[in-house]
């Protein structure tokens, strides 16, 4: 049966400041992909968490989003309520911060650095929000966020508000109860971390030399969604990528980055299609050449159907 009756639609149409058939694509780091059917943008903790619940009393589908920097698109876009998350408030206390979901990974990096507190200088390297890295245990260089967080403070539609031990959200290598657990459809609304006392202009000096770093061996400055494909045990994605001879190769006008393999460019008009015939291509040859088979870190949402 479908969700889409007259009485959830006058709801959804219903809800303060939303707007429908908006375009998603400028919304993620991708630039790629359809209209959400219907679109929200909030901040308020509670407002958000109503919203949530009606949607699942009503069984309508809903995705939120951060900053959309781990997802692609469908061209059809998605069904249903998208629902951003721009919360952004924070609060420092002693070695803790803690940070709503909405705020960017970046920013809490120098909120960090300017509280002259150490340990969260990698987060300098993630342009997604709080939210989307507690998700899926964002990490680089070598560190998580699991590694410093203390507590996330969510919500849980038909289950209510709910504090989270580390521990109880099963986080790993780019994954989480909420990305593929009993938290699935979870809202993250802020997490706590805590870090170290040190001195935060050489946190600034760490952070300024991890960005040049990533802007030389990453296409950084193009649409992309970051890493396609997480590394597999022991071996990186882009390796495996540039040993199978695809570094350049192209669909459309979605190509793999010549300077990383684990990167895929929009070039200017690709589709999500595009993309996702270059991801089954990549899989296809990597398996071919290695056995090795290659799984998306990247988030492909909407109407692939
Ligand atoms: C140039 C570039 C470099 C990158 N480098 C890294 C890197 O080094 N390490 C790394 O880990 N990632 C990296 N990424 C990927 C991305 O930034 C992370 O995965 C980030 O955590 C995604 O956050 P987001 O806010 O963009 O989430 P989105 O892409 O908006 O959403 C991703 C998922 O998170 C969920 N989500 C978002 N907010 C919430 C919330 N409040 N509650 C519950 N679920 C939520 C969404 O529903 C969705 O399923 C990179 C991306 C780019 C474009």
């Amino acid at each position: 049966m479908t969700w889409r009756t007259r009485s959830n639609l006058a709801w959804l149409r219903g809800l303060p400041a939303v707007r429908e058939d908006e375009p998603l694509a400028s919304r993620t780091s991708f630039g790629i992909g359809g209209p959400a059917e219907f679109f929200l943008e909030m901040s308020r903790a509670e407002a958000i968490e109503k919203v949530l619940e009606g949607a699942k009393e009503r069984d309508v589908p809903y995705l939120l989003l951060g900053a959309g920097t781990n997802l692609l698109v469908a061209d059809r876009g998605v069904e249903g309520l998208v629902l951003r998350v721009v919360s952004r408030e924070h609060e420092v206390d002693g070695t803790r911060v803690k940070a709503a979901a909405g705020l960017k990974m970046m920013r809490l990096a120098r909120i960090a650095a300017d509280a002259n507190l150490r340990g969260f200088e990698w987060a300098i390297g993630v342009p997604g929000t709080v939210g989307g890295a507690v998700y899926q245990d964002a990490g680089c260089w070598g560190k998580e966020i699991r590694e410093v967080l203390v507590e996330v403070e969510g919500y849980l539609p038909g289950g209510g508000k709910k504090t989270w031990k580390p521990s109880e959200l099963q986080l790993g290598y780019r994954t989480s109860a909420l990305r593929e657990g009993p938290l699935r459809g979870a809202l993250v609304v802020s997490a706590t971390i805590r870090l170290e006392r040190g001195d935060g202009e050489l946190a600034k000096e760490v952070m300024a030399r991890l960005t040049s770093e990533r802007n030389e061996t990453q296409p950084i400055k193009t649409k992309n969604c970051g890493s396609v494909f997480k590394n597999p045990p022991g071996d990186s994605a882009g390796r495996l990528v540039q040993a199978a001879g695809l570094k350049g190769a192209r669909e459309g006008k979605a190509v793999i980055s010549p300077l990383h393999g684990n990167f895929i460019v929009n070039e200017g008009g690709a589709t999500a299609v595009d993309v996702r015939h270059l991801i089954d291509r990549v899989i296809a040859e990597v398996k071919r050449r290695s056995g090795i088979v290659l799984e998306p870190e990247v988030e492909m949402v909407g109407r692939w159907k």
